[in-house]
């Protein structure tokens, strides 16, 4: 038997439907399914993918039984419609679709019209009694045909267009004038080919095999390639009759959406055209009218309007096709002298925003159950609905592009210091921190602005990583502009900015703009999305809190969701200006007595800290993390700073620049930090769990519930956990007593170092918890640090060596193991090990799948990724991750 290549559809049946997208494509499936319910779609034929992989692997050869069926194809397309290909005097005209299984809007071609030549104008002009709509159609095939299948660039047509028509609309143009256009667009063709093929089989053949050849066009590839869509499927190709939208003013044609693409609003949504063909209304060359009065901002007659009886049976079709579908659908169609046909249907594109609201309005309308509203929704895409956004519809100047680092878009002014960035920012002034990159000490800075705009640096320089975890919008390594700190502006191209000029930034495509773009406001307290995560919450497994180091992204991870802070960072506490001074004095004491002052300044601006971030999360666990960089950190490092921090200090620059001799480090990631600080200065870590404890027992007073979790970081050995548990124990343990309050409190472990996944066995054995420190542990297993990775990351990534940066996606190969084993070996000695995973792997959601797979108990992300975690870690649940 041999393979059947053609499939019919029309006539209110189809030997296909809708679950066969993969052999006719998307769009040959959607015709099907809606010929099968009955809807008044023009009759046709697909051409399934197998032909063109055929076509593709024989050099462009036809399967044997193709045309004969295709042939076939259009005598049942005659029965239905009574007209005739290539009749001269009641011609069929057909379009030739392409249709992949995926789709890929405008990357393929389509010819429409085709079946004319210069005789069955003639026919199509006595027949239909209108010799302008079959002039017009002649001179759309033409151009159509010479462009998309004999390969003319299309513009050489819109050039002899142009002369003809002289400022007149094509609409306007006389049958004499098309006439003259006609011969034109020949003669291009004549130039740029030989001649136009007038024989309606040969331009069909032709037609077929170009639109076959549009799937492999270097675009085609490029679009499937960055879309992740299999390169092998090939596509259908759709001959179906033409309806004609163009036959005057009891015609049109259009598009339309069945909710709102853009907030997915209940409101049935689109655009119309008179006296038009499909492609008008695309191209952006006629300002199309909307569907219903209730479309803002659209101008124009609305369908309802101007044909109320083919608008009513519209609505009743897209309500029909949406309950069918029981997905938004995104629908083409055509009125032909007052008849409506349809001509496609498909899942429509949608905003991240709208696709939150029109699942759970389907769940609540009893469309589709909570498990597949949550299916729908990618995870990583709520990240976007979170954040604010340029107007779309807004004017914008785009001065430089660079990486999108952290996706929402801001406005302000720019600044080229951190302290700048403060002193405006304490005026009310929204400021963008323009540096060439971003070091700790602009931490303070990065926190007052609205957004961070860096000339160098990847995806994980430190501007990017830190902006992401503050949810600021942020571009990095932006090489087309040049920072001149000197002179405080930058250039970009031509444009020069000065320091208190404004700008705009999209996080989320890495333009920087001229001015002020206007942006509007997510629906972050949507009641869709916390009906959403509600239900997430429900089937999720994995618990998810946040990383914050203060109370007030503390309370914003709480109201996103989280439950409880998995890893709050304490070097930023110290990087207060008072504390910053007692911090330097301490490491530049010479005696103990000193040392000990010193720690007793930033002992009660830690204890504050500490019950800001406990308040926010009564009855929640805070996983606080002890000091983990180096203290060389905390002192200046330009030779400039030197004097001045030295004089503040009250101590001499050269006893200032021979303690940093002393604490410099070849390495710092590898350097004296961490428990190695716990173990040679306990001072410090004693006094941090002194201020954890009294904070807890004030708070505890006050009614609050604390949960304190100590954790120590960068242990590779047991005896390190040991030493640094005990301490924190006793100094636990006093303060309870001296405030004669009892703490619910835990100490335990990050896990960050291939070594302690290796002994977790041994160091469980001193820990209530593990929290997987994924951001240094992937950087210590591949012995590579973010901050240098930049130099070879784009060539490794070029190269296919590394599919994404490994900071940024976690490494379930390599890094994984560790993770699988570190949490084995550590509930194999204490079994009541609770296990988590800090870092911003905690917000990626393949990792997340892996962490549930894993049998971890939580995931801790920054805030503005928790609801990504909560929604992964359902679809982790639910097998979907
Ligand atoms: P795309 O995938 O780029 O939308 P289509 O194959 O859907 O390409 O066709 C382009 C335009 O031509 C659409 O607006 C479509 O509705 C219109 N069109 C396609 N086939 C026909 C037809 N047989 N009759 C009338 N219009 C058609
Ligand atoms: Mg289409
Ligand atoms: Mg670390």
């Amino acid at each position: 038997m041999s393979t059947q290549f053609v499939y019919r559809f029309g006539g209110e049946k189809a030997e296909g439907d809708v679950s066969m997208k993969s052999l006719l494509g998307g769009k040959g499936a959607g015709l099907a399914e809606m010929s099968n319910l009955g809807l008044p779609v023009p009759p046709g034929f697909t051409i399934t993918t197998p032909a063109c992989v055929h076509f593709f692997t024989n050099e462009e050869q036809w399967p044997d039984t193709l045309w004969s069926d295709s042939l076939e194809g259009l005598k049942h397309i005659e029965a239905i419609t009574g007209k005739v290909f290539g009749d001269p005097e009641n011609p069929l005209l057909v379009s030739v679709r392409s249709g992949a299984p995926v789709s890929m809007p405008g990357m393929m071609d389509t010819v429409l019209n085709l079946g004319l030549n210069d005789i069955t104008v003639e026919g199509l002009a006595a027949r239909s009694g209108n010799a302008r709509f079959a002039y017009d159609s002649y001179r759309r095939f033409i151009t159509m045909f010479g462009d998309v299948v004999l390969g003319i660039h299309y513009t050489r047509f819109a050039r002899v267009t142009d002369q003809v028509r002289q400022g007149k609309e094509e609409s306007k143009l006389s049958v004499d004038e098309l006439k003259i256009l006609i011969k034109e667009l020949k003669a291009v063709i004549e130039e740029g080919h030989g001649s136009f093929p007038e024989h309606p089989e040969d331009q069909l053949r032709l037609a077929i095999s170009a639109v076959f050849r549009s799937f492999n066009t270097p675009r085609a590839r490029y679009y499937r390639k960055s879309q992740d869509i299999p390169d092998d499927t090939g596509t259908a190709v759709n001959i179906q009759a033409m309806v004609f939208g163009n036959m005057g003013d009891t015609s049109a044609t259009g598009v339309c959406f069945t909710r709102d693409p853009k907030n997915g609003e209940k409101l049935f949504f689109g655009e119309w055209l008179p006296n038009a063909q499909g492609e008008d209304v695309v191209a952006g060359t006629h300002t199309p009218g909307p569907l219903t009065g209730d479309q803002k901002g659209a101008e124009g007659t609305p369908l309802s309007e101007a044909m109320p009886t083919i608008f009513g049976e519209l609505d009743v079709i897209q309500k029909t096709l949406e309950a069918h579908f029981k997905d938004m659908q995104d629908i083409e169609f055509t009125v032909e002298d007052n008849q409506l046909y349809l001509l496609q249907t498909r899942t429509g594109k949608r905003t991240p925003a709208a696709a939150v609201q029109i699942a759970v309005d389907m769940v609540n309308e009893g469309l589709i159950t909570p498990d597949e509203a949550l299916g729908r929704i990618d995870p990583a895409s709520l990240e976007m609905v979170l954040r604010p956004m340029l107007d779309p519809d807004a004017k914008r100047k785009v001065i430089a592009r660079g990486l999108d680092a952290s996706p929402g878009a801001a406005t302000g002014r720019v600044v080229f210091h951190s302290d700048e960035a403060q002193e405006l920012a304490e005026r009310g002034e929204n400021v963008i921190l323009v540096r060439m990159e971003t070091s700790p000490e602009d931490i303070q800075g990065m926190t007052v602005s609205t957004g961070i705009l860096t000339s160098r640096g990847g995806q994980t320089s430190h501007a990017a990583v830190v902006a992401r975890g503050m949810g600021r919008p942020c571009v990095v390594g932006c090489s087309e502009i040049a920072v001149d700190y000197a002179r405080a502006l930058f250039y970009a191209g031509d444009t020069v900015v000065r320091r208190g000029d404004w700008i705009t930034i999209d996080g989320g495509t890495g333009e920087i703009m001229e001015g002020k773009v206007p942006t509007i406001a997510p629906p972050t307290d949507s009641g869709a999305m916390a009906q959403l995560l509600g239900w997430a919450d429900e089937k999720a497994r994995l618990e998810v809190r946040a990383n914050a180091d203060n109370g007030s992204d503390a309370a914003r991870a709480r109201s996103l969701g989280a439950v409880g802070i998995g890893l709050c960072r304490t070097e930023h506490m110290f990087f207060q200006p008072d504390a910053l001074r007692a911090m330097r004095q301490m490491i530049l004491a010479k005696d103990d007595r000193t040392r000990l002052r010193a720690l007793n300044e930033i002992l009660p601006i830690q204890r504050e800290s500490f019950c800001e971030i406990f308040r926010a999360m009564d009855g929640l666990p805070v996983t606080v993390r002890l000091l983990d960089p180096p203290l060389h950190e905390f002192l200046p490092d330009r030779a400039e700073d030197v004097n001045s921090v030295a004089q503040d200090l009250g101590v001499r620059t050269d006893v200032l620049t021979e303690r940093l001799k002393e604490l410099h480090e070849m390495n710092p990631m590898m350097g004296h930090r961490g428990c190695r600080i716990g173990v040679t200065a306990p001072e410090i870590y004693q006094t941090q769990v002194r201020a954890i404890f009294e904070a807890a027992c004030q708070l505890t007073r006050e009614g609050v519930t604390v949960i304190p979790e100590v954790m120590i970081p960068l242990v590779a050995t047991d005896a390190e956990l040991r030493i640094c548990r005990e301490y924190a124990v006793n100094i636990a343990e006093e303060v309870m007593t001296e405030q004669g309050t009892t703490i619910d409190y835990r100490v335990g472990t990050m896990i960050e170092l291939p070594r302690a996944a290796l002994l977790a066995k041994e160091i469980a054995k001193h820990a209530d918890f593990f929290s997987f420190g994924t951001n240094d542990l992937t950087q210590m297993t591949y012995g590579f640090s973010r901050d240098d990775m930049g130099k070879f990351l784009t060539p490794y990534l070029g190269a296919g060596i590394l599919s994404d940066s490994p900071l940024a996606k976690f490494d379930i190969e390599g890094v994984g193991q560790l993770v699988q084993m570190g949490t084995e070996r550590g509930r194999h000695s204490n079994a009541r090990l609770k296990v988590g995973v800090c870092g911003e792997h905690g917000g990626d959601p393949k990792g997340v799948g892996f962490f549930h797979r894993s049998g971890l108990d939580y995931v801790s992300c920054s805030p503005f990724r928790v609801p990504v975690a909560r929604l992964a870690a359902a679809h982790a649940a639910l097998g979907l991750l």
